[in-house]
């Protein structure tokens, strides 16, 4: 199988980076990633002050899909994911919603085994991998790994995980994905900042989607699917997340818009993927027990 490895990264998905790998449909593969801090913290004595963050944020890719072109949309299945064994926690001043109340940094360092992550003596935590950053090229300008968007990117929604599905709409011909940020467990929220952040591994897998154009990465679990919205406040995030929604239900079972607008109020749920990234992202959750088979 192949393996595409953590040496390729990137900082900015843009449609001017040359794919260091080339991936066909239906092909399983694995994606190798470095942690959120490019491997900078190690030990306890590692401080995010000090560490170099020109290299934060970066993502491996980027890969090209074969057959996949310009307007397309494309359902990357994730397989498996494997996380190393060691996981990382920093605080730090400004970070995260409390950020005001940090004055000294400080990191934990969180061994990952047997399905836990060993938060404290007393804490232990079952293990739920994710994926933060997942994505595509966007049309025209460079956009850096750190900010969520219609091309999916650092939108650290928890639910992109082993089994989950994530649809994109692509931008430029071969779609130029490319993964990082996994995370040993995160909240929705991601409060402090930071999830317990790890490298690791992750098999994914690429089909193409007929005759579909989406607006927005919309995320499929076994329950639910959920089209993830970010924008630079909540009202404007909420607006944008609902308006597709809607369109969406109007469009799956045929309904004018104030029907589908109440079947959405009857129906989905607004919840939060992130709230401290340079944008925040949200969730409307669509029940798979009204919507059966949207994509
Ligand atoms: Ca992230
Ligand atoms: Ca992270």
């Amino acid at each position: 199988m192949k393996v595409v490895k953590k040496e390729n990264v990137i900082y900015d998905f843009s449609s001017q980076n040359k794919p260091i790998a080339s991936v066909k449909l239906c092909e399983d593969f694995w994606v190798e990633t470095e942690d959120f801090y490019c491997g900078q913290i190690k030990t306890e004595k590692d401080l995010r002050p000090n560490i170099d963050i020109s290299i934060m944020f970066a993502s491996t890719g980027p890969i090209e899909i074969e057959n996949i072109m310009e307007g397309d949309t494309i359902c990357i299945t994730i397989k498996e994911i494997i996380l190393n064994s060691q996981g990382v926690m920093v605080t730090s001043p400004k970070l995260g919603v409390l950020g005001d109340m940090i004055y000294e940094p400080n990191t934990k360092i969180i061994t990952i085994k047997d399905g836990y992550a060993y938060f404290s003596k007393e804490i232990k935590l079952p293990l739920t991998p994710m994926i933060g950053v997942i994505g595509v090229a966007p049309n025209g300008r460079k956009i850096h790994c750190d900010i969520p968007g219609d091309h999916g990117a650092n939108i650290d929604t928890k639910n992109i995980k082993e089994g989950s599905k994530i649809y994109l709409p692509v931008f430029v011909n071969g779609a130029n994905l490319a993964v990082g940020d996994l995370h040993a467990c995160m909240g929705d929220g991601e409060l402090s900042g930071t999830g317990i952040e790890i490298s690791g591994k992750v098999k994914l897998n690429v089909t193409k989607i007929a005759n579909t154009k989406l607006k927005m990465p919309i995320v499929e679990t076994e329950d639910e699917y959920m089209v993830i919205a970010s924008e630079k406040t909540f009202e404007d995030a909420i607006y944008k997340g609902t308006k597709y929604a809607v369109e969406l239900l109007q469009e799956f079972f045929n309904l004018n818009f104030p029907d589908a607008y109440r079947l959405l109020s009857a129906t989905c749920d607004l919840q939060v993927s992130q709230v401290v990234n340079s944008l925040i992202t949200l969730k409307v959750v669509m029940p798979k027990i009204l919507v059966t088979k949207l994509l």
